[in-house]
């Protein structure tokens, strides 16, 4: 793999992702290549620029699931979120921020719609942890990490581990 994690301090993580505007074989390769990083961290969801791709993707591994042969690896391409409701307050980590888990206020429910990688739009219902997946993972598309999201004391808090992690994105560690 050519490719590695891009982690906090990152110029990518910051940016505004691009819409896909066609699905051709470029996107079905990164799309590939972001499915075998999901399998090969073994996360719930990894988005486009955290494998360095500008783009409006995400997936997702549906761990909610109980039926361990339904759960097929998710590919969510430009979505769109409609409708939220209620709240959560949970713990949450980032492949490219870690060790850190900090709790995340995000809504309980999330109505969502996305492209798969045929084109065909879906419009889908998440609860609870998909919900918070899907707000997490679009959240890395508009350059925001959950980290932007935490009480402000934790944030400080945690400003010497940010450091740390972004000192060794300078030096181009490779995680993978
Ligand atoms: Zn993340």
């Amino acid at each position: 793999m050519t490719e590695k994690i891009r982690l906090y301090g990152d110029e990518i993580l910051r940016k505004l992702a691009k819409p896909i505007s066609t699905i051709d074989d470029d996107i079905k390769r990164k799309a590939k290549k972001l499915v075998e990083y999901l399998e090969r961290y073994d996360e719930l969801a990894l988005s486009a620029p955290q494998v360095g791709y500008s783009i409006r993707m995400f997936v997702m591994r549906p761990i909610w699931i109980e039926d361990i042969k339904k759960r097929k690896t998710m590919i969510f391409i430009n979505p769109t979120l409609l409708e939220f409701e209620g709240i959560q307050n949970e713990s949450e980590g980032c492949l490219s921020i870690p060790e850190i888990f900090e709790k995340v206020k995000r809504a309980q429910k999330v109505i969502f719609r996305a492209q798969n990688l045929f084109g065909k739009w879906k419009q889908y219902t998440a609860k609870d942890l998909f919900s918070r997946a899907v707000q997490h993972e679009y959240d890395h598309l508009d350059g925001i990490l959950f980290i932007d999201k935490i009480l402000p004391f934790r944030r400080r808090l945690l400003q010497g581990k940010l450091k740390k992690i972004a000192s060794t994105t300078e030096d181009g560690v490779n995680i993978g």
